[in-house]
């Protein structure tokens, strides 16, 4: 379980301090998918970040399983809007890549990564990837090193429409088969809906109270294809 506590952020903007976090409280359950929703500014990426540990608060604190968070953790996996691919690597050279930083031997690593690519629908031998292929990597990378929380910020943004319905399914299927926890930012009111177990809504304005909703919803492992036939048409 992460547990947030009076946390709050703000930053310096022309020698005036900009609160974008204030005194934010929750706490996310292991293995559901909270989404963050909220206006452009509202700090859904700043909230993100700090979770991830590339960010530091100003007060309160964050904390897994009891331990204080400090800087980044390999419990917890980061997937961002681009997938910041090495382009001179494969996929399963991509996929791979967190693990050889992190010291696993290579014959482990590439099985490892070529499991996980599997698991995303992606052959080890493509070349020419997507922007939905290329998230596909991102996500198996992400994957890999086998986090209990995956981060994710706007993960299917950069996507065309067809392609987002694709990987929202993707997305549900894995988080169902990996039991992870996952926290994800969207504009995408419709996908929020369609993942979370709750969706948290920060505020933009000051003095406004960040909400939290239960998707009161049968999770999509559970919902028939029937769902998405509306898209398909
Ligand atoms: P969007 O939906 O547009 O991505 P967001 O809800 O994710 O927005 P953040 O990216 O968290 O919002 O930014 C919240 C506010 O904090 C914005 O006003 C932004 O300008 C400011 N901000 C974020 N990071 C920094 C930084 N490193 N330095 C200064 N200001 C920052």
């Amino acid at each position: 379980e992460v547990t947030i506590r009076d946390l709050s952020k703000s930053f310096s903007h022309g020698g005036r301090r900009l609160p974008v976090l204030r005194s934010l409280n929750l706490d996310i359950r292991s293995g559901e998918c909270l989404v963050i929703v909220g206006a452009s500014g509202s700090g859904k990426t700043t909230l993100l970040r700090i979770l991830a540990g590339l960010e530091t608060a100003d007060g309160g604190a964050v904390a897994i399983d009891g331990e204080q968070v400090q800087g980044v953790g390999a419990e917890r996996a980061v997937i961002f809007q681009e997938p910041r691919l090495l382009p001179w690597l494969t996929v399963l050279g991509n996929v791979a890549f967190g693990l050889e930083v992190r010291g696993l031997g290579k014959a482990e690593a590439e099985e490892r990564a070529r499991f996980y690519t599997a698991l995303v629908g992606l052959s080890e031998f493509t070349s020419q990837l997507s922007g939905g292929m290329a998230q596909r990597v991102g996500i198996a990378r992400a994957l890999t090193v086998q986090p209990e929380i995956l981060l994710l910020d706007e993960p299917l943004g950069a996507l065309d429409a067809m392609t987002k319905i694709s990987m929202q399914e993707e997305l549900a299927r894995i988080w169902n088969e990996e039991n992870v926890t996952m926290v994800m930012v969207t504009h995408d009111l419709e996908e929020a809906i369609y993942l979370a177990d709750r969706v948290l809504i920060l505020p933009k304005e000051k003095g406004g109270a960040a909400g939290l909703i239960t998707v009161d919803l049968p999770r999509p492992r559970e919902r028939s294809e029937s769902h998405f036939v509306r898209y398909r048409e």
